[in-house]
Parts: C-alpha cells; structure tokens; sequence
C-alpha cells in the first residue's frame, strides 16, 4: 500500500534516522521524565527546552481506538479505500500516541485493546517508516 514519505526537518531528523535504523527514538524530557511525540522544539508538559533529550524506547503498544478511513483526501491513498487508522498508545508513556494502518490487519477487524510491536517498511530507496504490528 502506498504511504506518505516522510520528510525529515531539523526537528524530526534524529527521529527519522532512527527509524532507518529500525529503532525508535523519542524526545525524553529529563526535567519532568516524560516522552513526547512528534519532536516540538520543547517540553509540551512543563515546557522545557534545555532538558529535552533523544531516548530509545522499546516499541510496545496497545491499540486503543481505530477508524476505518472510507472517503479520504490524501490521494495516494485512495487506491486503499477502505483501509484502517488505528491510534496506538505506547506502554512506556501512556501520553504517546502514534497512528497505524495495521498492516495485516483487514479493514473493520482491528482488535481493539490487543498489544502491538513497532515495525519498519520501506516506503522509497533508504526511506522506512515506523508501522504497528499485532502480537500475541
Ligand atoms: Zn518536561
């Protein structure tokens, strides 16, 4: 399925590097011990720029709600239709959010509440992107 390829600025760029790397690193907040994604030039909790540092995490998640996208505007993905959008919670700060296709997973059939692994796909030449896939 064709996905959106992503753009690194100087903010995401430590970020993106991680996951051609197949690793995910996030922005850990070292004044208030708080993960935060996407990359912001600061603390979205306590506000702090100077303690803001890149952390590996482990890649573990629950899925939390989803929406099957019948109609949308991105015309990449049209082809797709209908194709799941599922908001994954990440298990080390529950305050991290990421979005999924769920690759796999067929539209209308997300199990809600089920553990999911970060995964990489490449998208273009030395492009990956981050997925979530069921465990368990
Ligand atoms: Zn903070």
């Amino acid at each position: 399925m064709p996905k959106i390829i992503p753009v690194a600025d100087e903010l995401s760029k430590t970020f993106w590097d991680g996951v051609n790397d197949k690793r995910l690193i996030l922005q850990h907040c070292a004044a208030c011990d708080r993960l935060q994604y996407p990359p912001k030039p600061a603390c979205q909790f306590c506000g702090s720029g100077e303690k803001l540092e890149w952390k590996d995490v482990e890649g573990k998640g629950h899925i939390s709600t989803y929406i099957v996208i019948e109609d949308g505007r991105l015309n990449r993905r049209m082809p797709d239709q209908p194709y799941n959008l599922a908001l994954i919670t990440l298990d080390e700060d529950t305050s991290v959010n990421f979005y999924s296709n769920l690759p796999g997973v067929p539209p209308y059939e997300v199990p809600v509440g089920s553990a999911v692994e970060v995964m990489f796909e490449e998208v273009a030449p030395d492009q990956l992107i981050h997925e979530w896939k069921v465990v368990g």
